[in-house]
């Protein structure tokens, strides 16, 4: 089982970086394993993943019998699992689309209506629903942000991914093939609003 869920980290490195959305090392990617959960060690390019680039981490971003380096952003992994217990998958990337239109909006919401492709995300119906996604300010403070991200979410919960104000997105699914599904749907609408920022036809 462990190993299925670790060849589905490795090749969701692989097809997201040929996506170009994990440049320089940039990026982490995890399953949940039980009461555990696998992540990418620090440092390691993403389209080149081995085994041995994995790790097993408790719920509190402690390596469990590894001696590889978790990044400081698995905080922000285990805090989702936490958060929700239908979470199986957790992918963390650096787009040109998702750093830039982080930085154009300043408030800490993106509005996204009007677009089909609202219906790759899990419970949309329809292009005419409201689709929110959280903007939240970019920090090195792991655990600030995971405590920024757990006080946020019990006021109003996440779906499928928020972003970090010039740095990227967190997206997430009930497993690593809904997980890819709402990082490829994102990425599309983000791109789609980028170049309606260009038009000038936004906000
Ligand atoms: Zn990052």
């Amino acid at each position: 089982m462990a190993e299925q869920l670790i060849q589905s980290i490795i090749e969701a490195g692989r097809w997201i970086d040929s996506q170009g959305w994990c440049p320089a090392t940039g990026g982490n990617f995890s399953v949940r394993d039980g009461d555990s959960v696998l992540v990418t060690a620090s440092g390691r390019h993403k389209g080149q993943l081995s085994a041995a680039d994995i790790l097993r981490v408790n719920f509190n971003g402690q390596p469990v019998e590894s001696d590889l380096k978790p990044s400081a952003e698995t905080l922000l992994h285990t805090a989702l699992y936490e958060l929700d217990a239908s979470i199986g998958a957790v992918l963390h990337t650096h787009s040109v689309t998702s750093t830039v239109l982080s930085r154009l909006i300043h408030k800490g919401m993106l509005t996204l209506q009007g677009y089909e492709m609202q219906k790759a995300l899990s419970g949309n119906q329809s292009h005419e629903e409201e689709i929110r996604i959280a903007i939240l300010d970019n920090s090195q403070d792991m655990p600030l942000l995971a405590e920024i991200l757990k006080a946020g979410w019990q006021v109003a919960p996440l779906q499928w991914g928020f972003l970090v104000r010039g740095h990227g997105l967190y997206c997430w699914g009930r497993d690593m093939a809904e997980a890819r599904r709402h990082l490829e749907g994102l990425e599309f609408l983000f791109a789609c609003e980028l170049e309606m920022w260009r038009l000038g036809v936004n906000e």
